[in-house]
């Protein structure tokens, strides 16, 4: 049987892996020999549940979509990560790695946010904590998301512009890799979604596989069988839908559905298609497909929504679309708007403009009527309002 999680050399397939500078080997190295250990110990299993529970508010409902099912001809269970709080599924990665970095001993927590959701989340569980946070962040990303760096400053943490580059999240990451680096003896550094260096891919896959382990147990409940027919989330780095998936990776009667940003289309040059348009390269210390110029160097990506607009993809969707485990569509901008506006007018639900990519993708399949299709809702969509509001 293929296997579709981590290998014990870091690689899924072809992609992944650990390309770091020599500087950075001891801190990911330490990270990698722990991370277990810690995440299968009945403390951080108790702790985690906990709070899951408890300040997250999981496990989150799956939500029958009666007049959507009706319109597509099947019957849609939506997974609400929307309700969680913060909005959205990455609470669950940020609990569980401040919860590591704690066993192992860290008392001072950095993270880099592009489009800000992760830093949010990150400083949220930091207050809660306690804990000592930093965020790193580019200065033209810092001006368009004006909301989020003041909510991260009014939860305790430090906002650190970084006016490298062109001021976003690449440039970001470098700054919060350096920290890092300088710091590595008290500071844990947490990556918000399945990329960066082995062994993160796999620490935030396990962390967000909550997802997956709840709709196991809700499923039987609706439909009398643990596994749907379908699987639908959309792709930035992709944690959520690792999350959605891992539990059902090696069922071969779930279809995966992955919906990448098209942005302004493939063809445009306008784009974050990254499984449909990368080439192999490496990036943020991994392998896998990056959007890339003529030349080789990362092409900036462009999407409707900033959770998508990333030049790379996580290494297990790289290997899952390769291996054809999983069906990739790339959404473009005007299709999730559409989906986001059907979603609200049809159920009551805002969707986030990420998670309004995956629902665009019930529109590319043919579904019969007895086909149990569950779609993740990444998150709420009170952050695009203002994005909505000039399509209305
Ligand atoms: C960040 C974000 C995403 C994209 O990140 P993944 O790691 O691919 O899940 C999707 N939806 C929402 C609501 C987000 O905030």
């Amino acid at each position: 049987m293929k296997n579709y999680n981590v290998n014990n050399e870091g690689y899924y397939g072809e992609y992944g892996g650990a390309y770091i500078h020599d500087s950075l080997k001891p801190c990911v190295e330490e990270l990698k020999s722990k991370y277990i250990e810690v995440l299968e110990s009945e403390s951080f299993k108790e702790e985690f549940a906990i709070l899951l529970r408890d300040f997250v508010g999981r496990p989150s409902p799956l939500y029958l979509a009666k007049n959507l099912s009706k319109k597509y001809g099947c019957k849609i269970y939506l997974k609400r990560e929307d309700l969680n709080h913060t909005g959205a599924h990455k609470i669950n990665n940020a609990i569980g790695q401040v919860l590591l970095a704690k066993k192992m001993g860290k008392t001072r927590i950095i993270a880099e946010t592009g489009a800000g959701q992760h830093g949010v989340a990150t400083a949220t569980v930091c207050a809660l904590m306690n804990l000592d946070c930093t965020i790193y962040m580019g200065k033209t990303d810092i001006e368009r998301q004006h909301v989020n760096v003041e909510k991260m400053k009014m939860l305790g943490a430090k906002v650190q512009a970084v006016n490298d580059g062109s001021m976003t999240l690449s440039d970001a990451v470098d700054a919060a890799i350096n920290d890092w680096c300088e710091n590595s003896a008290d500071t844990f550094y947490i990556i918000g979604s399945t990329v960066g260096p082995h062994p993160y891919p796999d620490l935030v896959a396990r962390l967000q596989s909550v997802i997956s382990e709840e709709t196991k147990k809700q499923l039987p409940m609706h439909e009398g069988r643990e596994y749907p027919d379908y699987l639908i989330a959309c792709i930035g780095g992709g944690s959520n839908a690792a999350g959605t998936v891992y539990h059902y990776l090696h069922d071969e009667r779930v279809k995966i559905i992955l919906a990448e940003a098209g942005g302004k289309g493939t063809e445009t040059g306008m784009s974050a298609a990254t499984i449909k348009l990368g080439k192999e390269g490496v990036l943020h210390g991994f392998k896998t497909l990056v959007i890339q110029n003529e030349d080789g160097s990362i092409k900036e990506p462009y999407s409707i929504s900033a959770g998508l607009d990333y030049p790379g993809i996580g290494p297990m969707h790289a290997n899952l679309a390769q291996q054809k485990r999983a069906t990739v569509f790339a959404i473009n901008d005007d299709e999730a708007i559409k989906a986001a506006f059907e979603l609200t007018r049809m159920e009551g639900i805002i969707p986030a403009l990420e998670s309004s990519h995956a629902l665009a993708a019930l529109d590319k399949l043919q579904f019969k009527p007895d086909d149990v299709v569950v779609l993740t809702l990444s998150g709420r969509g009170d952050k695009d309002i203002h994005t909505y509001l000039e399509y209305k």
